[in-house]
């Protein structure tokens, strides 16, 4: 059997006879209760409703936990493995492996084309930060200028002071209102002037706070070091091709070291080098 279609069914199964398990305690609680000594009904009543209620309970406090989790240690490569059984090499891209991991929307432009003979020309983008007046998800035409998406929104205020493409941690900031939206174009951030800080750079202090915020368990620290010096073998063989850019080490750099700014020219920079 396929390693996805045995993990899938296990998952199943686990799932099914935990819900099993869990419904089947209902009509016999009341009994062990009293079993334990409690002998009002109305204490019957109320301990039953209590202890069913309790794992439903601890759900709403646990689930921001496994949200964090999730947001730590998930992503596409650990998809990959929960669901096809199989590592991807740190060297390797998963297509390496005849895996392939799209997004619905991926899915919903390519039955288009098939179904329908509709290339992709529209996507949804989302507009939003503090900096826009009505943030809005919208449906927009690939080649929509920028200025055109934002007058579609309410406009800016008075106090926008950048617009990024993406997410505020990994996105690029924009210097031209006629930039088209592009089929890669999902968010458009517009930052107040209050959220955006030029901050001076220090040298590294080796607080090890980036180690601790890197969700792939690189050393940006390191990779930084080697980066300021453009020995970019070197920090190749640091794995920094697994860095994903999300941002995180910067962020929490308190010398303020553009760390994931600093891979990403470093990246570009070894596939300039391959390319010649
Ligand atoms: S967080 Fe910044 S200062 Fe601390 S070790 Fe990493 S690079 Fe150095
Ligand atoms: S930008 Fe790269 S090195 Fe920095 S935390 Fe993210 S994955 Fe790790």
């Amino acid at each position: 059997m396929e390693p996805w279609k045995r993990n899938l069914y296990s998952l199943w199964t686990v799932e099914f006879l935990a819900v099993l398990g869990m419904a089947l305690v209902l009509p016999f609680l009341p009994f062990y209760i009293r079993e334990l000594g409690a002998r009002e009904l109305e204490d019957v009543k109320r301990w039953s409703g209590f202890i069913y209620a309790a794992p439903f309970f601890l759900a709403v406090f646990t689930g921001p936990l496994w949200g964090w989790m999730g947001d730590r240690y998930g992503r596409r490569m650990m998809l990959i493995r929960a669901v096809f059984g199989v590592e991807v090499p740190a060297d390797k891209l998963p297509r390496d492996l005849g895996i392939v991991v799209n997004n619905v929307a991926t899915l919903v432009a390519i039955a288009d084309y098939f179904d329908f003979g509709m290339p992709l020309i529209e996507r949804i983008v989302t507009v939003t930060g503090r900096g826009i007046k009505r943030p809005s998800n919208l449906i927009v035409p690939v080649g929509t200028k920028l200025r055109d998406l934002l007058d579609a929104c309410g406009g800016l205020k008075d106090d926008a002071f950048e617009i990024v493409f993406g997410g505020p941690m990994m996105g690029a900031a924009q210097a031209d209102l006629d930039t088209p939206i592009l089929k890669g174009t999902t968010g458009v951030v517009v930052l107040a002037e209050s959220e955006v800080k030029a901050k001076e750079s220090h040298p590294c202090i080796r607080c090890g706070h980036c180690l601790d915020a890197c969700p792939v368990f690189l050393n940006p620290q390191l990779l930084g070091s080697l980066a300021k010096a453009e020995r970019w073998e070197e920090m190749e063989a640091n794995h920094l091709m697994d860095c994903m850019l999300c941002g995180c080490c910067s962020y929490t750099c308190p010398s303020n070291i553009p760390l994931s700014q600093l891979f990403q020219l470093a990246k570009a920079a070894l596939r300039r080098r391959k390319a010649a």
